[in-house]
């Protein structure tokens, strides 16, 4: 009977198609590394240097401080309904606060909340560009970039980073990529996956590139602040005098909680040029979503004023030694050419197919690595660059030793033999 009632229903019904937005939808790192069908050296544990969620181990957690406050704040009555969409007063007091210079002062009106950093993305680029506009991106980039744009309907143009200087932005191609359709300059810095840092003077001429072609900045700033010794993060919006910068950030990063979802956009704009136009729109468009998580906007304040410098110091100390460990183990490697990060949370690593005899290039390396070792990195084709890979640094010390040992002798079993 079941059966039968079931038949009768497909005759009539076809099956129901995704829209266009669903199907546009890519994301390059599920598209790329689930079509290679792979199994671990089941002699081998598993470990992941691939997974860019910091608490992924255990050994990193959010601080005392800012698991005190979520549970403070899910206690009280007035923080279990809808705030307003664009984030509550005190939520975008605190996150202006935090963000504003003795010279430099933030208000609330500035700041919009969102779902993530991921989402002040999306509202970013949603609201420069239409259909067919074009947004200039970061290669090696952050993969989201393209599945928001590509979604949308935006054309994406790459801009290239130069891994020989620092993965700092090749300005002259960046320059070459603008056209009448072009609505925005994304910059990721401090970035993923290359973690550079760019310094106060590179950052001034990608301001003065953009200022000469009348372009506004989105800044992925996920990473502010998250640099190591001897290196110093600028915001793009305080060194721009005159190009209007969204400056897109969170929580998840520098206090290890991205399933908490509360993120922002702090609006730069001393010209007053968003204020009819791009602000307005910004907070239209958080009315989608209805605003992000209530609990966590109602701990905010306590979360960005009491988590104690030291916590944030051993964070950035793990990640530190972390990537330090690694560059040095792997100069060792045949075939693999470290390029030590300055900041955020990754490390690419170059590889040089020639030195080896079977390695055809980086997603090679990837399925050949997981298969004899049991280690997965990330291929970094999937951020638009061949012939590189990135590990994440917030491994746990001893996983991240044993996975550099496992690393070289694979490298030394697969290096063409020296004559
Ligand atoms: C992790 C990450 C994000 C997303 O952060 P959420 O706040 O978790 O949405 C955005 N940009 C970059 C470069 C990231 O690495």
């Amino acid at each position: 009977m079941e059966k039968h009632m079931t038949s009768g229903i497909e005759d009539v019904w076809q099956p129901v198609p995704a829209s266009r937005s669903a199907r546009n939808t890519i994301n390059p790192i599920r598209r790329i590394v689930d079509r290679m069908k792979i199994t671990p050296n089941p002699a081998k544990e598993m470990i992941s240097l691939s997974i860019g969620d910091p608490t992924h181990y255990g050994n990193m957690l959010p601080p005392v401080e800012a698991l005190e406050a979520i549970i403070e704040a899910v206690q009280l009555p007035t923080c279990h309904g809808y705030a307003p969409s664009f984030g509550t007063l005190e939520a975008r007091r605190a996150v202006a606060k935090f963000w504003s210079r003795s010279d430099y002062i933030l208000k609330p009106e500035d700041v919009i909340l969102t779902s993530g950093c991921s989402h002040a993305l999306e509202m970013c680029i949603d609201c420069l560009a239409d259909p067919g506009d074009n947004i200039l991106l970061p290669q090696p980039g952050f993969s989201l970039y393209t599945t928001l744009c590509q979604s949308l309907g935006i054309e994406t143009r790459f801009y290239d980073l130069l891994p020989d200087d620092d993965w700092k932005v090749n300005i002259t191609h960046l320059e070459s990529l603008i056209n009448d359709r072009t609505r925005a300059v994304l910059i990721n810095n401090p970035s993923n996956p290359c973690g550079a840092v760019y310094p106060e003077e590179h950052l001034r001429k990608l301001i003065e590139i953009c200022e000469k072609h009348h372009l506004p900045i989105i800044a992925d700033e996920i990473y502010a602040d998250m640099v190591f010794s001897n290196h110093k993060f600028y915001f793009m919006g305080i060194l721009s005098e005159n190009v209007p910068v969204l400056s897109c950030g969170g929580l998840s990063k520098r206090f290890i909680c991205p399933g908490w979802r509360v993120g922002w956009i702090v609006i730069h704009d001393r010209h007053n040029l968003f204020k009819d136009t791009i602000k307005p729109g910004l907070a239209d468009l958080s009315s989608r979503i209805l605003g992000p998580n209530s609990v966590t906007q109602a701990a905010l304040t306590h979360i960005l004023f009491e988590t104690p410098d030291s916590y944030y110091e051993d964070i950035l100390n793990q990640l530190q030694n972390n990537a330090e460990y690694v560059y040095r183990s792997l100069l060792e490697a045949p075939g693999l050419q470290p390029t030590m990060p300055q900041g955020a949370m990754y490390m690419l690593i170059r590889i040089n197919p020639s030195e080896f005899r079977d390695i055809a290039d980086d997603k090679d390396f990837f399925m050949k690595l997981i298969c004899e070792e049991s280690i997965s990195c990330l291929p970094a084709s999937v951020f638009g660059i061949d012939n590189f890979f990135r590990i994440v640094l917030s491994t746990p010390m001893e996983k991240t030793e044993e996975a550099c040992q496992r690393i070289i002798e694979f490298c030394q079993r697969h290096a063409k033999s020296v004559s």
